[in-house]
């Protein structure tokens, strides 16, 4: 498949294994918007150094197929999880028994604490089926910097620094070759998700990426980033991460929630990313990270800030019935400020222009 092609279909039926340079290899499954991630493949004298695997068994499985078509007998000495989120790490348990599993010593914590696996929310339209994969976290911890050698292919493990993405971030710098495998650092073209993490570690962050200067970037969603397309990419996060805190400073001065405050939002250049409803996840963090809450990560994904289907039919967060009481939440009937009331393209492009159905917290 080309990229050309690779572009043209959004399923994750048309993930391919990009070759990035000689023996460096992305796998990219499109339309990379919720549990649709990217990993990569690493391979050397020493055999192949896998970066992720997938949210479930089939797709990791191709994953996998995929990189033994090209690396034939070559064992998978070692992986990398980039961070804990299922996307990337619930297919761990398909990589063979002797491979070397890595990873931030908090993603090992967040993993072995991750709810979804055992039983996903049904927060998500379509609930994700995970198929035959189990709980498998790494058996090596890093904590700032790790360097992994297959012959004389040299990959360096970075973490950020302070939380960003989630607290357990890692990415994979090949020195070299100049190829960075982001993880969720950077979402490409795709609504970035911080409420893990923090939105000004997440900024941080991509300084730290810039800096590196790398060639080629394959980024934990969305399309590979070309040298000449990276001042761009980051420029666009950079721009999204500035509107969630200053949307956060706004609606707390003006004594709103989160998700009024999403819904007051303009998201202007930003209503073409999917996943728009992660402004509200997102904001969330931000309100968390200024009054030094514990942010209910699971209050803030279901009923208390909750997203309905989008009114195209693609998948994303949706509402759900009201667990406790076993009704459908009260306000599960958006409360539209006069503005979004507008259809989608007719004004603002906010939160509720993409069916917003979420309910508003106590
Ligand atoms: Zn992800």
């Amino acid at each position: 498949m080309t990229d050309t092609d690779a572009a043209t279909v959004t399923t994750p039926d048309a993930a391919a294994l990009h070759q990035i340079v000689d023996g460096v290899f992305a796998w990219v499954q499109p339309d990379g918007t919720w549990w649709i991630n990217n990993a990569g493949a690493v391979t050397g004298a020493e055999g192949t150094i896998v970066i992720d695997t997938c949210a479930t068994e089939q797709r990791t499985r191709r994953f996998l197929a995929a990189v033994r078509a090209v690396t034939g007998d070559a064992p998978l000495t070692m992986a990398v999880n980039t961070h804990q989120h299922g996307d990337h790490t619930y297919g761990n348990s398909l990589l063979p028994a002797s491979t070397v599993l890595i990873g931030h010593e908090a993603m090992r914590e967040g993993l072995l604490a991750d709810p979804i696996i055992d039983g996903c929310p049904p927060v998500w339209q379509p609930v994700p089926d995970w198929g035959r994969v189990t709980r498998r976290v790494p058996s090596v911890v890093m904590r700032s910097e790790l360097t992994l050698f297959t012959g004389s292919r040299r990959v360096e493990l970075r973490h950020p620094g302070r939380p960003a993405h989630t607290t357990g971030d890692v990415v994979a710098w090949l020195p070299e070759e100049r190829v960075l495998f982001s993880g969720d650092l950077i979402f490409h073209g795709v609504t970035p998700l911080m409420f893990m993490g923090s939105v000004d570690g997440a900024l941080a962050s991509l300084g730290r990426l810039a800096d590196l200067d790398p060639e080629h970037v394959v980024p934990g969603h969305g399309p590979v980033i070309t040298q000449a397309g990276l001042p761009d990419a980051l420029a666009g996060i950079e721009r999204y991460y500035r509107l969630v805190q200053q949307t956060a400073q706004a609606g707390r001065r003006e004594g709103m929630t989160p998700l009024q405050a999403a819904r007051h939002c303009d998201l202007g250049e930003f209503a073409t990313w999917p996943d728009a409803e992660r402004l509200v996840l997102n904001l969330h963090r931000a309100y968390a990270d200024a009054t030094g809450a514990e942010l209910d990560l699971v209050q803030a994904a279901r009923g208390r800030g909750g997203v309905q289907r989008r009114p195209d039919g693609q998948r994303g967060l949706r509402t759900v019935p009201d667990v406790a009481s076993g009704t459908r939440s009260t306000l599960s009937q958006p409360r539209l400020p006069p503005s979004s009331a507008r259809p989608v393209g007719a004004g603002p492009r906010t939160i509720a222009s993409y069916g917003y159905g979420g309910t508003d917290e106590p």
